[in-house]
């Protein structure tokens, strides 16, 4: 029997592809206001009337800002990975991305634990952006 699959991420804004093509190549980008520095993920934006702002590539370094563990699933693709994690790393350029944590116990994932970039291939071949504890061994 064929299994749901996963929503996929929308790519409704050239903003979109310009972040998912970089993530296709291994490379975290981030927009950065060219007045006042201010560094975002795509999608938030500094309060500057600035336009286009230029597109810098993350360290792929930061820390967990928070996290949730689903011991249920609200999607039916996602029944066999219970329970699993959604976390927020907040990347040490500032921005915070919604992720997951991998290459750890869900018991020890903490506010706070250092971690780093790794692109995960899913099934379907998507290469989403995880991290891992920052001092762990898989490469990235
Ligand atoms: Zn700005």
């Amino acid at each position: 029997m064929e299994s749901p699959s996963k929503p996929q991420p929308l790519l409704a804004t050239e903003g979109d592809r310009v972040y998912w093509s970089g993530v296709r190549e291994h490379r975290l980008l981030v927009t950065r206001c060219r007045n006042c520095g201010h560094t975002s993920h795509p999608r938030v934006a500094c309060a500057c009337a600035v336009p286009a702002p230029e597109w810098v590539e993350a360290s792929g370094l930061g820390s967990v800002y928070t996290f949730i563990v689903y011991h249920r699933a609200y999607h039916p693709a996602f029944a066999a990975e219970t329970p699993y994690n959604v976390a927020w790393v907040q990347l040490e350029e500032g921005p915070l991305l919604m992720t997951n944590i991998i290459g750890c116990e869900l018991a020890d994932i903490r506010i706070g634990m250092p971690v780093r970039v790794v692109y995960d291939e899913e099934a379907n071949g998507m290469i989403l952006p995880r991290f891992a504890p920052a001092g762990s061994q898989s490469s990235g």
